[in-house]
């Protein structure tokens, strides 16, 4: 069961903790732009890692791109971004905010919180407008005569642009796919809820082409499978999980069929998309095909054809997973024999940003040497944290609320015989393993399972 208030919650543990801070706090913060800290930086990393190797390292039928987030305007006008990535807006006269227009219910009146906006007496709402998502910028030394470029809302594009060079250096043949992570912005009107929707973000993006004449549709479903299995595979909860079908209204007029992959974020928040799923028809490549004048078309050399495959596009984004990891891992629980419950941050083994915390039971007796040089030895294998200071019952609750899953302890018996416990964070339970077999012992239970 999802935390009631589990986002204020994770808004005060990862800022005490060092996951994720407000940008330019120190300035009174800038509109829905997160910085990742210490921890927070290592365990998107460990989403990036897991999603790369499950895309590309373990396929040899999708190749990896990294392309430029500043990219020719002309790709914008051709993906349908400079005409229609916008949102309708109102305005309040009378409060200056701005709400999007078919997110009114959801809204409230900054003047009286109870109602909604136009409910309270002094609203003045003007009609909707439309409003663009891209963020602008200029490209080029002198302002007025530089040329508008735009921070890229997705990353996809620059998979289309390069299709064909990269089919081209890797030899692959359709069906292949090409798989990105990079940074996208959008100007988003209604961001908030932490780092749900920021308005620059990461995404982790693929796009795999088919034959038109062949088998999407079938692909088309093995995708959706393997992404939901990959979100379970990260330990978000079953039924916590869910498939939502884009209905005839919501599909976009050229593709052929959408899945989200929605999560049940809590707190508010509810059943969310943290993915989607898309049949994009030959859309995209047709249209760069067109705007470019250069042909995107595949050679089928044994059936000695041509064809624009199509094209079937898996879009997570980096950091709404990691939210969504975060609020399937809280949990405050009793713990048996104990006064003080604990909060545990119940992330997979795999993705927890510290392994194993490494204490030495008492300053002394040579324990606190021998911890340090244990930990000396794990830091090149997976990171580890070293900590001699407080109660150790302390130290395992700092370890708890930041999801590291073992916490090792150097006693009096270490001194004598080499052994040391290690205390499993979810079960509690705690055995004795000599301290040469500590490596393995680690290392076979944070893989990436
Ligand atoms: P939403 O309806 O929530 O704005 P979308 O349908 O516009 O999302 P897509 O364009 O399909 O989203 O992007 C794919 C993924 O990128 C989303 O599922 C989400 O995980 C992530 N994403 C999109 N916009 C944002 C944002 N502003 N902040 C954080 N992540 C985002």
């Amino acid at each position: 069961m999802p935390h009631p208030d589990v986002m204020d919650k994770l808004v005060s543990l990862c800022k005490r903790r060092g996951f994720i801070f407000q940008s330019s706090e120190i300035y009174g913060g800038t509109g829905s732009v997160w910085d990742y800290g210490p921890l927070g930086v290592e365990l998107k990393k460990n989403v990036k890692d897991r999603w790369w190797h499950a895309m590309v390292r373990s396929r040899d039928d999708i190749e990896g791109l990294d392309a430029a987030i500043l990219m020719n305007p002309r790709v914008w006008e051709a993906s349908g971004h400079v005409s229609g990535f916008t949102d309708p807006l109102v305005d309040c006269k009378a409060c200056k905010a701005r709400f999007r227009a078919d997110k009114l219910e959801d809204a409230r009146c900054p003047r009286k919180p109870s109602r909604r906006p136009g409910e309270h007496t002094d609203c003045q709402l003007t009609e909707p407008r439309q409003f663009n998502l891209m963020f602008k910028t200029f490209m080029g030394p002198v302002e007025e005569s530089a040329a508008v470029v735009y921070l890229r809302p997705e990353t996809a594009q620059g998979i289309y642009v390069n299709f064909l060079n990269v089919q081209q250096a890797t030899r692959q043949k359709v069906p292949f796919g090409i798989a990105q992570i990079g940074k996208a912005f959008r100007n988003e009107i209604t961001p908030g809820n932490f780092i749900f929707r920021t308005r620059e973000f990461e995404q982790m993006e693929m796009q795999f082409f088919v034959d038109p004449n062949g088998d999407h549709m079938q692909w088309f479903e093995f995708w959706k499978a393997q992404r939901m299995a990959w979100h379970a595979s990260l330990g978000l909860q079953h039924d916590r999980l869910l498939f939502h079908q884009h209905s005839p209204e919501e599909l976009a007029h050229y593709a052929r069929a959408a899945f989200d992959i929605q999560f049940d974020f809590g707190g508010g928040l509810g059943f969310q998309e943290i993915e989607g799923v898309h049949h994009r028809g030959d859309f995209d490549l047709g249209r760069h095909q067109e705007y470019s004048g250069k042909k995107l078309e595949y050679f089928d050399q044994p059936n000695n054809r041509r064809f624009v495959p199509f094209v079937i596009e898996t879009s997570v984004g980096a950091d709404r997973t990691t939210l969504a990891l975060l609020a399937n891992g809280y949990r405050e629980e009793a713990v048996p024999g104990e006064d003080e419950g604990r909060v545990v941050l119940g992330l997979h083994p795999s993705l927890a940003p510290i392994k194993a915390g490494i204490f030495p039971l008492v300053k002394k007796d040579g324990m606190p040497e021998f911890a340090a040089k244990l930990a000396g030895e794990l830091r090149p294998h997976f990171p580890v944290f070293y900590d001699e200071s407080g109660a150790i019952g302390r130290r395992y609750r700092r370890q708890d609320e930041v999801g590291t899953p073992f916490c090792l302890t150097i006693d009096g018996e270490t001194m004598l015989n080499g052994t040391v416990t290690v205390r499993d964070r979810d079960s509690l339970r705690q055995e004795r393993i000599a301290a040469d077999a500590v490596r393995d012992y680690v290392s076979a239970r944070v893989g990436n399972g």
